[in-house]
C-alpha cells in the first residue's frame, strides 16, 4: 500500500474533541457516564488507526464527514456493548424447557417477588421473631417440605450435587457405598457419581452390570464397612430392552435388614405426577419417601421449577447430623435462594392452581391448541418483519424437556419455519444468538425453527423484531 494511502487515512481521523461535539455523541453523553462515552470514543479512534497503520485499505470516497460517521458508528456500538450487562436475559426458542446453559426453570411471579422483596430488605433470615433469638435459615423451608413430601425432616443447600455431597460426606465418610453399574451416572459432564462420591471420602463399591442389578448382588456386596445403599434415577438416559432394576422398594427391604439408610439420587425431584398431564411419569418424591427411602436428594430448578438448590429430605436423625456438619456452611443457600424456594414450594400447596402458577409446569404441560395459537401470532408478526426475504411456516415438532429431566418424551409442538432466501439457516441461528436481544433457537432440515413452547407471550415482538434485524 502507498505510503499516501494511511496518510491520507490518518489525517481523516477526527479528534477526540471533534468526535464528542457531534450531535449523536452528546445524545449518547446524556444516558451514558462521559467517561464511558470518552473512553468509547478514545477506543474506537485507536480501533481505525490501527486499521489504517497495518495495511487496510482507506475507500477512495472517503472524507472527513464519512470518517466522523463512521467513528461516531463505532463510538454507539462500544458504549451500547459496555452498558449492557454480561449476564442478560436471552430468548429460548430451542423448546427446551430445563436448558441448562440458559438458566434452567424460569420462577414464579410469586417466587419472583419474594426475592425482589427479600434482596432489598432486612428479613428474619437467621431471627426467630417470637424470641428474638438466633434462628436457621432452613426453618422457613423446612415445614413447607416435609408437609408436601411426608418426610420427617429436610434441609436446603446450593444445589443438588452439593446435597449428595454433604448427604455422603456425613454418612458414609471412609466407608462403603453400594451402588448399581447401571446408576453410575453422569448429569452434564461436571456430576459424576464416582466422582462426586470420591470428593465426600465414600468409597464406592459397584453392583451388578450396566443392564441388570439383582437384590442379591446387593447383599453379596455389604460387609462391615457399609455406610449406605444409593439409587441414583438415571434422570437423562434410559436403559431398556434386556434389564433388570431393583426396585426402591427392594432396596428399603435389604436397607431394613442390614441396618443400613437407603438414599435415592432423585436428581428432579416432581412434586407432581406428570403422567396425569400425558408426560412419562418420573418417581415422585413423595411415592419416594413413601417407599421408606431414607434419603432423597433432588434439584430445586429442575422439574420442581424453582430456584437453584439442592433439597434433601429424608429422616431426622440422618438429617440433623448433616445440620452439623461444617461442610453444610460452605454449600448453604443464601435469601435470594431461601424467598424463591419457599414461593415456589408454596404454590404446591394448591394442586388446582400449581401448574398455571409455575412456568416449567406450564410450559410442559402447554395444549397443542395453545402453543398452535401462539406459532400462528408468532408467524404473523415474523412476515411483517421480514417481508418477502424470507418463507414464514407454522409447522409441527418435537420439544424436549431438558436438564436431565424426563429423557424419553418428546413433546409434540408447533413451530415457526423461516427460510431465508439468501442466508442459510446456521447463519441465522448464530446472527440471532449474537444480536440484542440474543435469540437461541434449532436449525432443522436447513430451516430456521422457533419453538413457541419456551417463549412467552411477551416476548412475541421482540423476537419477531430480532429475526426481521438479521434477514
Ligand atoms: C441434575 C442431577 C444432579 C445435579 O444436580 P444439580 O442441581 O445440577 O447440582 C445430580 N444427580 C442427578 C441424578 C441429576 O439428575
Amino acid at each position: 500500500m502507498s505510503k499516501k494511502s494511511w496518510e491520507r487515512g490518518l489525517r481523516l481521523l477526527p479528534s477526540v474533541d471533534e468526535t464528542l461535539r457531534d450531535d449523536r455523541v452528546a445524545e449518547l453523553l446524556a444516558v451514558y457516564p462521559r467517561s464511558m462515552v470518552v473512553e468509547a470514543v478514545r477506543v474506537s479512534l485507536a480501533g481505525e488507526r490501527r486499521r489504517i497503520l497495518e495495511g487496510e485499505p482507506v475507500e477512495e470516497d472517503m472524507d472527513e464527514n464519512s470518517c466522523l460517521d463512521l467513528i461516531v458508528l463505532k463510538t454507539a456500538e462500544v458504549v451500547r456493548n459496555q452498558a449492557c450487562s454480561n449476564l442478560r436475559p436471552v430468548i429460548n426458542a430451542t423448546g427446551v424447557v430445563l436448558h441448562t446453559n440458559l438458566g434452567r426453570a424460569l420462577l414464579s411471579e410469586n417466587a419472583r417477588r419474594a426475592v425482589c422483596e427479600i434482596a432489598s430488605s432486612y428479613s428474619n433470615l437467621e431471627l426467630e421473631l417470637t424470641t428474638g433469638r438466633r434462628g436457621s435459615r432452613y426453618a422457613p423451608l423446612e415445614p413447607v417440605l416435609t408437609s408436601l413430601t411426608g418426610a420427617e425432616a429436610a434441609l436446603v443447600v446450593n444445589n443438588n450435587a452439593a446435597a449428595v455431597l454433604l448427604a455422603l460426606g456425613t454418612l458414609a465418610k471412609e466407608r462403603e457405598v453400594v451402588v448399581s453399574r447401571g446408576q453410575l451416572v453422569e448429569i452434564g459432564g461436571s456430576f459424576r457419581v464416582p466422582e462426586v462420591m470420591a470428593q465426600s471420602g465414600a468409597r464406592l463399591v459397584e453392583v451388578g452390570a450396566t443392564n441388570k442389578t439383582y437384590p442379591d448382588d446387593y447383599r453379596k456386596a455389604i460387609n462391615e464397612h457399609t455406610a449406605l445403599l444409593l439409587h441414583v434415577h438415571t434422570s437423562n438416559y434410559r436403559i431398556i430392552g434386556f434389564t433388570r432394576e431393583t426396585t426402591i422398594k427392594e432396596l428399603v427391604e435389604i436397607g431394613r435388614a442390614f441396618s443400613l439408610p437407603v438414599m435415592s439420587d432423585l436428581g428432579s425431584g416432581s412434586l407432581l405426577d406428570l403422567s396425569r398431564y400425558g408426560l412419562p411419569g418420573e418417581p415422585t418424591v413423595q411415592e419416594m419417601v413413601a417407599a421408606g427411602t431414607d434419603i432423597i436428594t433432588f434439584s430445586g430448578d429442575k422439574l420442581l421449577g424453582g430456584p437453584q438448590a439442592g433439597i434433601i429430605v429424608g429422616r431426622r436423625r440422618y438429617i440433623d447430623k448433616m445440620k452439623k456438619n461444617p461442610l453444610l456452611r460452605a454449600v448453604r443457600v443464601d435469601k435470594m435462594t431461601v424467598a424463591a424456594l419457599e414461593a415456589t414450594l408454596r404454590e404446591y400447596l394448591d394442586e388446582e392452581r400449581v401448574v398455571e402458577g409455575l412456568p416449567v409446569l406450564q410450559m410442559l404441560t402447554a395444549s397443542a391448541s395453545r402453543l398452535e395459537e401462539k406459532a400462528e401470532n408468532l408467524a404473523r408478526l415474523v412476515r411483517d418483519a421480514v417481508g418477502n426475504k424470507a418463507g414464514v411456516e407454522v409447522g409441527k415438532g418435537f420439544s424436549v424437556v431438558g436438564g436431565g429431566s424426563l429423557p424419553a418424551a418428546e413433546l409434540p409442538t408447533a413451530v415457526v419455519k423461516i427460510d431465508s432466501r439468501t442466508t442459510s439457516a446456521g447463519d441465522l441461528q448464530s446472527a440471532l444468538m449474537r444480536g440484542e436481544p440474543a435469540v437461541m433457537s434449532r436449525v432443522q432440515g436447513g430451516s430456521l425453527l422457533l419453538d413457541v413452547r419456551t417463549v412467552r407471550g411477551s416476548e412475541l415482538p421482540a423476537l419477531a423484531a430480532a429475526i426481521g434485524k438479521v434477514i
